[in-house]
């Protein structure tokens, strides 16, 4: 091909080859043609793109150090409108990123995996996690740095050899050196990091929870404080091997230690229901008591609570208060009417004996005098009448003397026990139950209230109060008699008792006014209870001389609110429970 040296020719030359070749005339095309026919190559030709490569480089990461290089590189490169180095820095980068990539991380990371689960004599898990962390910190994103860190740190792990011979690290055990265990290394590392806490909680546990359950048995309670000291210590696996074989026979003595406590259970349980069975037979002849004594032997029949040992203890001892003032003044005055009639027995019998010892004598006297001849036999049979009948006086008016006293023995002692009523009277504001229905009364209600209130608060649990009061009572008690109305009353307080749950509590508030505590229950739920009750009593009638009579009830239901006191939440109940009365009677009604 000619060579052309003037642009125009150049041109002309262009355009006749793209005619020549059939070639579209494009502007692309024409430039191609153009250099071919100057031997000049386009980018050569071309102004170097400044422009474009300032604004593709303003996109280009600068986040690692390599990256960094390149950039300012690059730029540089633009700068000097250098091509060639412009591609040095870029094929530099690739190559460098490239050997980055290549390096063997699956290999290094293995390692890391193993040196991870082995134990390392002076490198707890926690030191390993530490310089984990701050190799992190310290290489950013430079994967290369990153690598070669982290190899370092592996490396010294490893050199720090393997501490599974003797002492554990910091209460960390070797790791465990089965295959399986070794494939579930990170699990195995966090239990490995659990272990001296367990340690510590089990210490705590045999020091503060079973140590302080079995005082009763000092040896073995002594035995869970050696225990304890001795898991502190157990840093070893041989001293933790110890501690479990010591453990093992421990929890074998703890488990008979639990079967002789249930049985001394169950034989006290068995001693207070024989004891309680047979105070029925012991009691004086008092309703109340009997009652008591019924309720009693219901609460030890059912499952034991806290609650129903308290209600237990508390009916015990009133049984026992009222029995003992009782018997007190009982047996004072059977003493006293006992001597009174052996005396009037004693003088009844010597009475009669003298009496009849006279009419003999005195008989023997008139035989003697329709008898006797002279004077002198009948002054003799005289005197002896006189003294005879002196006797007989002397001894009527002994045995006059003795009923006399007798008798004073016995009003005293009617006064004593008139005395002892009253203080019994008195004394009896102390009961906490009702002495007709069983129930509390309104000082036992302030006793289970102040720990019901108390129990629910510290629990964050609910706790509802329900005032209850029975329907038309006053034409019960007018049409069928006081006695009838008692009955009554006697009958809805069992009802309610054996209706609601064993924890919650009756208290009779008034005449015919009953107050129930329902711990742990919603507003809802206690509402839902009073029905089941009000249900329970269409079932189970009242009987009066066998004639089936139903009670009804009103009543109001609300949930105690945090801080209140009694007398509140009571009022509010039995502003519900008139609301119920208003709105036609035997009716729930929430506050
Ligand atoms: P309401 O449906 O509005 O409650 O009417 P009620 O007749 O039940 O109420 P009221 O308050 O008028 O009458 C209550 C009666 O309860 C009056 C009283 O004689 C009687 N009562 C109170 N305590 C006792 C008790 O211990 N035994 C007996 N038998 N009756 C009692
Ligand atoms: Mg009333
Ligand atoms: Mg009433």
């Amino acid at each position: 091909m000619p060579s052309f040296s003037n642009p125009s020719e150049i041109a002309r030359e262009a355009f006749r080859l793209l005619a020549t070749r059939r070639i579209a005339p494009t502007p692309e095309n024409y430039q191609t043609i153009y250099h071919e026919v100057a031997g000049t190559h386009p980018a050569e030709a071309s102004a170097f793109p400044s422009d474009l490569l300032k604004s593709l480089q303003q996109e280009l990461p600068r986040e690692s150090p390599a990256q960094l290089r390149l950039s300012r590189e690059l730029e540089q490169a633009a700068k000097g409108e250098s091509w060639a180095n412009y591609r040095t820095a870029l094929v530099r980068f690739i190559q460098e990123q490239s050997a980055v990539e290549a390096l063997p991380w699956g290999e290094l990371i293995n390692s890391l995996l193993r040196e991870w689960d082995a134990s390392h004599a002076g490198i707890t898990p926690g030191k390993k996690r530490e310089g984990l962390e701050h190799l992190f910190a310290s290489a950013g994103n430079n994967a290369e740095a990153l690598y070669g860190r982290l190899q370092n740190l592996v490396r010294s792990w490893a050199q720090a050899g393997h501490g599974d011979d003797v002492q554990l690290v910091d209460g960390v055990p070797p790791a465990a050196t089965e295959p399986a265990a070794r494939a579930s290394a990170p699990a195995s590392s966090r239990a490995a990091d659990l272990v001296p806490q367990m340690r510590d909680l089990l210490a705590f546990a045999l020091e503060n929870a079973v140590a302080a359950q079995i005082v009763e048995a000092p040896e073995l309670a002594a035995q869970a404080t050696a225990l304890a000291a001795q898991a502190r210590k157990a840093h070893s696996v041989q001293a933790i091997d110890d501690l479990l074989t010591d453990l093992k026979r421990f929890a074998f003595r703890l488990e008979l230690l639990a079967d002789d406590r249930s049985e001394l259970r169950k034989g006290l349980l068995h001693l207070l229901q024989l004891v309680i069975e047979n105070i029925g037979e012991l009691v004086i002849d008092d309703q109340w008591l009997h009652g008591q004594i019924a309720i009693l032997r219901d609460i030890v029949a059912r499952p034991l609570s806290l609650r129903t040992i308290d209600d237990a203890e508390r009916r015990i001892r009133e049984v026992v208060f009222k029995q003992s003032q009782l018997k007190h003044s009982l047996v004072e005055a059977k003493e006293a009417l006992k001597t009174m009639l052996v005396g009037f027995v004693d003088h009844l019998a010597e009475f009669a004996d003298s009496t009849s010892d006279y009419h003999d004598k005195i008989e023997v006297c008139a035989q003697k005098i329709s008898a006797a001849n002279d004077i002198d036999d009948l002054a003799d049979v005289i005197q002896e009448v006189m003294r005879e009948t002196r006797i007989v006086q002397i001894n009527a008016q002994r045995s006059r003397d003795e009923l006399q006293a007798a008798r004073h023995r016995v009003q005293e002692t009617e006064r004593r026990i008139g005395e002892l009523q009253q203080e019994l009277d008195k004394a009896s504001t102390l009961v906490r139950h009702d002495q007709l229905t069983g129930a509390l009364n309104r000082r036992g209600l302030e006793e289970a209230f102040e720990k019901e209130a108390g129990r629910a608060a510290r629990r964050r649990m609910p706790l509802c109060v329900a005032l209850l009061d029975i329907d038309n009572f006053k034409k019960l008690n007018d049409s069928l008699g006081h006695d009838a109305g008692d009955a009554a009353l006697i009958h809805l307080a069992a009802v309610i008792r054996e209706s609601m749950r064993p924890q919650d509590t009756v208290a009779r508030f008034g005449g015919e006014e009953f107050v129930i505590l329902l711990p742990d229950t919603a507003a809802d739920e206690a509402r839902q209870a009073l029905v089941r009750l009000q249900r329970e009593l269409t079932k189970r009638f009242f009987l009066h001389n066998n004639e089936k009579l139903l009670i009804t009830f009103s009543a109001g239901v609300t949930e105690l609110r945090a801080g209140e006191d009694q007398a509140t939440v009571v009022k509010r109940a039995d502003e519900a429970m008139y609301e119920a009365k208003r709105t036609g009677k035997n009716r729930v009604v929430p506050a």
